[in-house]
């Protein structure tokens, strides 16, 4: 019977030159200039395995700001400084809709889950700091340990995404109306927007999945980062909700828990066998990287990496 293949001898620099050869389509983000002015044939891929090994494409160090994929890694250090607690504020339920859109789920006024906007604004102010100040120090550090390294915001990016959050704002008042939300609007959306602003690369995004992966111990410096119950939890709500609106088509045909971001990163998670990354900043209609899905579903084929799949070597 045939076996999986080994990440470890995969080409990924043979992926990135065939999906950079295809016409993808899809746009470019343009709700901050810094966006706006991403390089559409960027195109990096990192895969982590459980035992450190860490395995990438040309630019997978090139830097860009983390975006949405940092909603995971927001949820992991809410549930983490909360002692679960955050799990009872916030919904699990996939939304269908816009990450974006002005709404809280009917009758509790709790964010849907913490995968879109509202949720991640809550995530955020859960975390532990007397203010917004003291908390992104410690989402810094909780993210700096995810990566194995220390990580760094880009002041500018946060300034703009503060600044021209407009929806933020009005979820965030919205959370404030519904008694949802303890810190003042503003702060929470400061506090987000530096989150989203984060500075990674794919290999320290891959090493960010590869930790929820391997139950939150970080494969490549041994730290215990969060608890398995916390990873668990997490990684199922990436299943789940990880990637917009499409999250169930995703599902089906990728089969890996995932989120997608803005700035056209998708990072993925295969409990026990894996953590990868990918950035192309062109997005489909939803959101999320055309090429990052196409690269997404082609490891997911090679690798035999579909949670649901028929596994090679059952
Ligand atoms: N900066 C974005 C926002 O909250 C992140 C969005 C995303 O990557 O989906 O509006």
């Amino acid at each position: 019977m045939s076996r999986s293949p080994d990440p470890r001898s995969y080409d990924l620099d043979e992926l990135r030159r065939r999906v950079l050869a295809e016409e993808g389509g899809g746009t470019v983000d343009d709700s901050i200039p810094q966006l706006a002015s991403a390089d559409p044939d960027l195109c990096g891929i990192a895969i982590v395995t459980p035992e450190g090994d860490i395995r990438s494409s040309a630019s997978a160090d090139v830097a860009f700001s983390i975006q949405s994929a940092v909603k995971p890694f927001l949820f992991a250090l809410a549930l983490m400084d909360t002692d679960g607690e955050a799990l009872g504020r916030i919904g699990i339920e996939p939304t269908g809709e816009a990450f974006d859109a002005i709404k809280l789920e009917s009758g509790t006024g709790r964010p849907p889950n913490p995968m879109v906007n509202a949720g991640a604004l809550l995530t955020a102010a859960l975390v532990d700091g007397d203010d917004p100040e003291a908390r992104s120090e410690r989402i810094l550090r909780g993210l700096s340990a995810f990566a194995g390294r220390r990580l760094e915001v880009d002041e500018d990016i946060a300034r703009n995404e503060h600044l021209l959050g407009d929806r933020n704002h009005a979820l965030a008042h919205l959370m404030r109306a519904e008694d949802t939300l303890q810190i003042s609007a503003d702060d929470a959306v400061e506090v987000y927007a530096r989150a989203c602003a984060v500075l990674v690369d794919v290999e320290a995004l891959a090493i960010m999945g590869a930790t929820l992966a391997c139950g939150g111990i970080n494969p490549v410096t041994g730290e215990r980062v969060v608890s398995d119950v916390v990873a668990r939890d997490v990684v199922s709500v990436m299943a789940t909700c990880g990637v917009y609106d499409g999250s169930g088509r995703w599902m089906r045909s990728v089969g890996v828990p995932a989120k997608s971001s803005v700035s056209g990163a998708i990072v993925l998670c295969v409990p026990h066998r894996l953590g990868a990354a990918v950035v192309s900043p062109p997005l489909d209609e939803q959101g999320t990287s055309v090429r990052g899905s196409r690269v997404s579903g082609i490891l997911s084929e090679d690798l035999d990496l579909h949670v649901f799949g028929r596994h090679r070597d059952a």
